[in-house]
């Protein structure tokens, strides 16, 4: 007997665990809907598939979904996605969870104060026995660049503004931000870049932002600034960064994102002393309250016919 609650197919390329978590909860927030794993569609539930919810899809699987009209996204940063649908119609919707910002504001002010209470610095010293007091500068008086000042960028401006920091914000288009300082365009770059002693990065991975910060943009950070990179790990040029902190130029870099994931066992990243690496855990999906904000994009897409507010793939954001 055909069954009349409609289906979404879930396009998934993880390892088996990750999948039936991520079923459990995509099932737990919409009971009224059918989701099937993308081998066990029908050829009609294919057919008729006008959406899918994916995490890393196999780009053969959407070819495999003809009338396909967007699909959702379980991730924030969809590059890769762009980079495959480029030609196709369909819309990408990326996620857009309040909690995914919370989360990585936390991160932000936890790196940020890593660095601005010299962490490195004093985990070196023990291992060579120092009892050496460095100077602190109130916060009041250090300065964190943001560039990116989307969904992720502008809570984190935020959290570190409500903490005591001067905060500077770049974006692509001009923006306002109560107590934060906002820049644009490539000379409001510079100008960031002269004035910060963290930078922390928070752009999107587009053909634009792609070797961003190169030796050119490195240069002009004061000497001693450090880096968090949270973004992509393509927006740094790892090859300058590495003989920016050789020179003593950039005093530190915590990167949580890679070109190749995971970083490779040889790679010489790894035992740098002046970089600190994370294996991509700045802010992870809560797949509960990611759940819930795919259910409202789908009850959306229902009673309204509209697909909700989708990546511009002109900009690849
Ligand atoms: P978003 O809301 O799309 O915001 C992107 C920001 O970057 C916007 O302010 C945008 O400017 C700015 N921007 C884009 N292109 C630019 C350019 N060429 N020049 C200057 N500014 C530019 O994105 P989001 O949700 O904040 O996420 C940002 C990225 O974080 C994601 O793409 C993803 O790669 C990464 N991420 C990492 C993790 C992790 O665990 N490490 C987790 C989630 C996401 P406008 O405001 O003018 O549009």
């Amino acid at each position: 007997v055909g069954s009349l609650r409609p289906t979404i197919p879930f396009l998934a390329r993880t390892n088996a665990q990750g999948e039936a978590l991520w079923l459990e909860a995509l099932r737990a927030a919409m009971p009224q809907i059918d989701i099937v794993l993308f081998k066990d569609l029908s050829q009609n539930q294919k057919q008729n598939a006008k959406f899918a919810i994916v995490a890393n899809p196999d780009p053969l699987d959407i070819a495999a979904l003809p009338n396909l009209v967007w699909i959702q996204s379980l991730w924030a940063g969809v590059e890769e996605l762009v980079k495959d649908l480029l030609d196709s119609a369909i819309k990408i919707v990326r996620l857009v969870d309040p909690e995914l910002s919370n989360t990585m504001a936390q991160a932000v002010l936890s790196w940020v104060l890593y660095l601005y209470r010299q962490m490195p610095a004093y985990a070196h010293q023990q291992t060579q026995r120092i009892w050496h007091q460095l100077p602190l500068a109130p916060a009041s008086q250090t300065q964190i660049g943001i560039l990116g000042l989307g969904q992720l960028g502008k809570a984190s401006a935020l959290q570190l503004r409500d903490n005591g920091f001067q905060v500077s914000g770049w974006s692509r288009t001009s923006t306002q931000i109560d107590g934060v300082s906002t820049l644009s365009g490539d000379e409001g770059l510079e100008a960031l870049l002269s004035q910060v002693d963290i930078l922390v990065v928070l752009l999107p991975l587009t053909t634009q932002t792609m070797g961003l910060l190169d030796s050119v943009r490195l240069s002009q950070l004061k000497t001693g600034a450090s880096l968090i990179n949270f973004a992509r790990g393509a927006i740094v040029n790892t090859s300058d960064l590495l003989a920016k902190l050789d020179q003593g130029h950039v005093a530190h870099a915590v990167l949580d994102v890679f070109e190749t994931e995971p970083l490779t066992v040889g790679d010489p990243l790894w035992l740098h002393p002046r970089i600190t690496i994370l294996p991509h855990i700045s802010a992870p999906t809560n797949k509960i309250t990611a759940s819930q904000i795919v259910a409202n994009n789908v009850s959306y897409f229902f009673e309204s016919g509209e697909v909700p507010v989708s990546v511009d793939l002109n900009s690849g954001y």
